[in-house]
């Protein structure tokens, strides 16, 4: 069967082996984020639909799951707001009662969690990775650029009201970019939701590949490391785990493909998600080069290549 809404297994860099579900059409997402790695959100969208089909996504994950394969998480995740799909609890609850062996993680941006419908259904993952990046509105806006109408208030208090609700494991996510929400008097705000919010984890992340703002730079690695012992939590780093995956599904040219459509990578990464040689990756991208549906972008890790 080939896959249309899961994406990987991936080694990612805080979850291990993940199989991605993407529930929503590319770049559908209630912000677009200045350092988002998908590129410009093309649909500012807050209105909670079946944005893919429901049943697809559950054939999609029958006919993978059965063959038991070797995970750490099913995670909710990909090139948009998961959460936004009106039906992601009744997929979350498929997966637990159909293949309880596995963890579910959900990455959200938190923009929902206002609404007691979608806490519900995250109610029976494993694990919830929320983001919060700012909580003064006015960098909010700058760095989140939100649909209308969503505030930085009323996200926070979606927030508490899912740590309060939720018996699961929730690790917070908060990135840096610099220039934009790492004052002082940002941190300090941050520092009290942390707090409030309670998380069992935080993780402090910066651009890492190349963002939708080309002057969107990632913070030193000195700033991120102080900026997480204020707030208390851990900063994440690019490695990648070592362990070769196959691509599933399809042949490697488009495994490549779509994971480049998703975030920009390096032919390190490449070779890394892929388990394929550095030659055999290199001999792929020329080809989608050469079709013009790839390009190279120069950053501090190196050469990326994104979708264009
Ligand atoms: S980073 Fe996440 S929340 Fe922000 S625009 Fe991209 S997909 Fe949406």
């Amino acid at each position: 069967m080939a896959y249309r809404y899961l994406f990987g297994p991936v080694p990612s860099r805080r979850l291990g082996i993940s199989l991605g579900i993407d529930l929503v059409p590319h770049k559908t997402c209630v912000f677009d984020c200045v350092y988002c790695e998908c590129g410009r959100t093309t649909d500012l969208a807050c209105e909670r639909r079946e944005y893919v089909p429901t049943d697809r996504v559950l054939a999609e994950l029958d006919d993978f799951l059965a063959t038991a394969p070797d995970l750490d998480y099913v995670t909710f995740a990909g090139s948009g707001e998961p959460t936004l799909h009106s039906r992601i609890g009744e997929i979350i609850s498929f997966i637990k009662d159909r293949y309880p062996r596995y963890r579910v993680a959900v990455l959200t941006n938190s923009a929902l969690l206002t609404d007691p419908e979608v806490r519900a259904a995250l109610m029976r993952a494993d694990l919830v990775v929320p983001s919060l990046d700012a909580v003064s509105e006015e960098v909010f806006l700058k760095i989140n650029r939100p649909s209308p109408g969503i505030t930085a208030g009323r996200v926070l208090e979606g927030l508490l009201d899912f740590v309060r609700e939720y018996p699961g494991e929730v690790w917070l996510e908060v990135f840096i970019v610099p220039g934009i929400n790492d004052t002082e008097e940002e941190i300090r705000l941050l520092k009290d939701a942390v707090v409030a919010i309670s998380p069992d984890r935080i993780q402090v992340n910066t651009l890492d590949r190349p963002g939708t703002d080309i002057r969107v730079r990632p913070a030193s690695r000195g700033a991120l490391e102080r900026i997480a012992s204020v707030l208390g939590g851990e900063t994440i780093g690019a490695a990648y785990t070592d362990r070769a995956l196959p691509p599933e599904g399809r042949d490697a040219g488009e495994a490549i493909l779509a994971t480049i459509r998703r975030r920009p990578c390096t032919p390190g990464d490449l070779a890394a998600l892929t388990g394929l040689r550095p030659a055999e990756v290199a001999k792929h991208l020329r080809v989608l080069e050469a079709r013009g549906l790839v390009e190279q972008v120069r950053e501090k890790r190196g050469v990326f290549y994104r979708a264009i």
